[in-house]
């Protein structure tokens, strides 16, 4: 479907991209359906809570330097904001700039719930510029808004007409989307509607979707190797900064759920060209995406040589750690922007994955393209693995654990991990997004791994010592046992 940003709005991940939060299956079923159009989603009948598309709409927007949020909601959707608060003290400090953006919550209560807000909204955005003089203003919406009806489009766009910067509406209504993914989409949309200018002339810089810029000065001696700088977003860019993005020779990102949007919108409304290979995460995925970058950049010599180079040094150091891994067992549960891709180097490394769990999937791109990451497993991977869809259903985790009994469990979210644990299982905390990128991070994690199972007292113990809220019963049904069958 083609992106329209002269609309406020972007469709949800469901809608847009037919993805899903319930399924259970295997590797070729799910990407077979997927290729042919076929794949539906199952809902549950008893589900766990899961998070709200805002976290990701106005997190990722918060990052932004020196901006304001407000998020027109009751105060309880606004508990993002501490967070917000210390991570970007942190994470400028750390960059050695500061970081004056604001997170305002409107504070909705009954009597605007009955009576509707938008004269307070509009009070609030204006006696925010007052004060903080903020370089743009990003408006959230929420579950209370959107059920009343409340018309926070035609604020802004009074708005804008009276105060000298980019204004837009975040449209996030937690109940919107299933799919807190869809929250990147929201964010991006706002940017691409409201800050993207036509470039003006073209620089040696390539755009780098990230979240937290932890390997920032890697990637720029990398980059240097090919004469061209990595610009990072959203966290401590400016308004200035994304302003250019349409300047770039290129896109790329770390994750493909977090790229979609921004990487395809500016390719296709500003000419911008969109990397879309599996990820830079184990060796073949660090190749294959800096050989795209060499063809679209005409960089590919400087590509081959820097390739030759790191892998005589990094190539023999994971074969030799390699040879202890092999064999072992592994069940994942993440976004599925590292599902697959970690699955993926997970059998480089000679471990067998069991069971990959992705918190949703994405039937296809905003180029309309199966995710690459499963086209490549497709191809390579030496086995069909088992695969669930499950919106962070962690009894649904804990079932498969059980029935599996896996050497190790990874996640990127804490949450699950210490429930592996507590079950006595070893489980490894992919927190960092570059935990495993490129030759070093590769070769790092596979040390991770190996330091992880070689010592297993602590699950041991922390299993000895806790009891699950989980019955005998459970452990003996299907995890998918709450699963309804597929709507027609
Ligand atoms: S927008 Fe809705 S789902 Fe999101 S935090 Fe607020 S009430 Fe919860």
């Amino acid at each position: 479907m083609a992106i329209n940003i002269d609309i406020p709005d972007v469709g949800t991940r469901e809608s847009r991209l037919g993805s899903i939060t319930g399924y259970n299956g295997d590797l070729h079923d799910l990407v077979n359906k997927s290729q042919c159009g076929g794949l539906k989603n199952r809902d549950r009948c008893f589900s766990q809570s899961s998070s709200c598309n805002a976290g990701c709409a106005l997190g990722q927007l918060s990052g932004i330097r020196d901006i304001a949020i407000i998020n027109h909601a009751p105060s309880g959707c606004s508990a993002i904001a501490p967070d917000v608060n210390v991570a970007n003290a942190q994470l400028s400090a750390k960059r050695g700039v500061t970081n004056s953006t604001v997170f305002i919550g409107t504070d909705m209560n009954e009597k605007d719930t009955v009576f509707g807000a938008t004269k307070s909204l509009r009070d609030i955005v204006i006696e925010t510029y007052k004060r903080y003089k903020p370089k743009a203003v990003f408006i959230g919406t929420s579950c209370v808004t959107g059920i009343i009806g409340e018309d926070v489009d035609s604020v802004v766009e009074e708005l804008k007409k009276e105060l000298p910067i980019p204004i837009a509406a975040v449209h996030c209504e937690g109940f919107r989307s299933r799919i807190w993914a869809s929250g990147f989409d929201e964010c991006d949309h706002a940017v691409l509607s409201t800050i993207v200018k036509p470039a003006k002339t073209k620089r040696n810089v390539i755009n780098f979707k990230n979240f937290f810029e932890s390997a920032r000065e890697e990637i720029i001696d990398i980059f240097k190797n090919f004469d061209v700088e990595p610009f990072f977003l959203y966290q401590n860019s400016t308004v200035e900064e994304l302003s250019r993005l349409s300047e770039s020779l290129a896109t790329v990102c770390i994750c493909g759920t977090l790229g979609t949007y921004l990487g395809n919108g500016l390719e296709e409304k500003f000419g911008v060209p969109y990397v879309r290979t599996i990820n830079p995460l184990g060796i073949a995925g660090f190749e294959t995406w800096l050989r795209e970058i060499g063809n679209v950049i005409n960089k590919g010599t400087e590509v081959e040589d820097y390739i030759a180079r790191e892998r005589e040094i990094y190539i023999p150091q994971i074969d030799a750690i390699k040879k202890e891994l092999k064999g072992l067992r592994a069940v994942l549960g993440m976004g599925p922007g590292y599902t697959f891709e970690v699955s993926r180097v997970l059998q480089e490394l000679g471990v067998e994955v069991v069971w990959a769990a992705a918190w949703h999937y994405d039937k296809k791109y905003d180029n309309g393209k199966v995710p690459p990451a499963l086209d490549y497993l497709l191809e390579n991977s030496p086995n069909n693995f088992k695969l669930s869809i499950a919106d962070q259903q962690n009894f649904e985790i804990l079932n498969i654990l059980n029935k599996y009994k896996p050497d190790i469990y990874f996640s990127r979210h804490p949450g699950t991990t210490v429930w592996a644990i507590k079950q006595g299982i070893p489980a490894l905390f992919v927190a960092d997004e570059y935990m495993i990128f490129g030759y070093k991070g590769t070769l790092s994690f596979a040390r991770t791994l190996l330091d992880t199972l070689k010592n297993r007292s602590f699950e041991k113990n922390l299993a000895a010592r806790s009891k699950l809220p989980y019955t005998d019963w459970w452990y003996k049904q299907e995890n998918g046992k709450f699963l309804r069958e597929e709507r027609k």
